[in-house]
């Protein structure tokens, strides 16, 4: 089997995440389902970000520069895992975080909390200016470059063509995975994740074509719909194709979205997603997160549920981490425990 050539990166996540099988989940629904634990890739640095950080990294590396711009919500798992890891790697980091009140900000608590103790400079945003935040990007660069750094900026989530690497070296590491336990009849399984900015889904998309392979690839979003991570995906692929000419295509029909479990709204938990959180954890010993993990597989089981051959003879869900988004949510898990 010949291995994909990567670009230099960085050598920050634990990988090689064990893929393993959920047996309660399976009897119940009578699928095979993998979880493949790409929430083991590290402590501090544990979840899906960290795959694209070695390549986000390592060009920002590579173009001198020494503090990095990123953004997300207030509990974002991607500025906490960029902010550990720039910090290891020596470089600073200013974070952009969307909260309601920036006067108010929410408490130090959960990924806050890691924020703060590896030092990342944080900003705080409204979701006024969250949206058009290449602008407060682009002020938040000037100033620095006004007070002598070198800023390099990393979008939201890390999703962009060179963050992309990330899910393709995860999809090459799934393949070899499931050809180890004889599970090679890859027409049959579903690569099933979460998305949130959509990197992870187009790597994975964008692997099984360098690979060759006809496993299916879908993604539960946890905002917005299928129309805006159709549109998004299908344009990190193509900034991703432009960039390293590779020889693949994906048309916007093979990017599938399992739409209908937002919810509440993003980072907003029902206690139907909280007591899916809470089985899961009681039957496999393995626990999910509120924000991604949660909703993603809340999707996968109801899907199930209408019909166990949704996703195909086998599944492997992409545990991406986000544990420490569950700490700030225990008052809404003891409602959970005492209803
Ligand atoms: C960011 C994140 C996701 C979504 O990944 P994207 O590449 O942004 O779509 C899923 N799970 C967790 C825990 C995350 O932090």
């Amino acid at each position: 089997m010949p291995n994909l050539t990567l670009p230099e990166h960085l050598q920050l996540a634990r990988a090689n995440t064990p893929l393993q099988k959920m047996e309660h989940l399976s009897k119940q629904f009578d699928v095979e389902i993998f979880f493949k634990r790409d929430d083991l890739t590290g402590s501090e640095l544990s979840g899906n970000k960290i795959r694209k950080l070695e390549y986000l990294l390592a060009d920002a590396k590579a173009q001198g520069a020494d503090t990095i711009i990123t953004c997300g919500g207030a509990q974002s798992n991607h500025c906490r895992i960029t902010a550990v890891a720039a910090r290891r790697c020596g470089l600073s980091t200013t974070i952009l975080l969307r909260t309601a009140d920036p006067k108010n900000p929410p408490p130090t608590e959960g990924n806050i909390l890691l924020d703060k103790l590896v030092g990342a400079e944080i900003v705080w945003v409204s979701p006024e200016e969250y949206k058009n935040r290449s602008a407060v990007f682009e002020q938040e660069a000037k100033r620095l470059v006004q007070n002598g750094h070198r800023p390099y900026i990393i979008p939201e989530g890390g999703s962009n063509h060179i963050g992309s690497w990330g899910y393709i070296a995860a999809m090459e590491e799934i393949q070899h995975d499931l050809i180890a336990i004889g599970k090679d009849n890859f027409s049959k399984t579903t690569v099933l994740s979460a998305a949130g900015s959509g990197g992870t889904t187009a790597g994975l998309i964008l692997g099984k074509k360098m690979l060759g392979l006809d496993v299916n690839v879908a993604a539960v979003n946890v905002c917005d719909d299928e129309t805006y991570f159709k549109n998004e995906i299908a344009a990190i692929c193509s900034d991703f194709i432009n960039n390293f000419a590779h020889d693949i295509h994906v048309a916007k029909d093979e990017i599938h979205i399992v739409d209908g479990y937002v919810g509440r709204g993003y980072a907003l938990s029902s206690p139907e997603e909280l007591r899916a959180i809470y089985n899961l954890s009681l039957t496999e010993a393995v626990v999910l997160d509120p924000v991604y993990t949660g909703k993603a597989y809340y999707g996968m089981i109801n899907e199930l549920k209408k019909n166990n051959n949704a996703f195909g003879e086998r599944i492997v869900f992409v545990h991406t981490g986000g544990i420490f988004g569950l700490f700030p949510m225990a008052a809404m898990f003891e409602e959970i425990f005492n209803g």
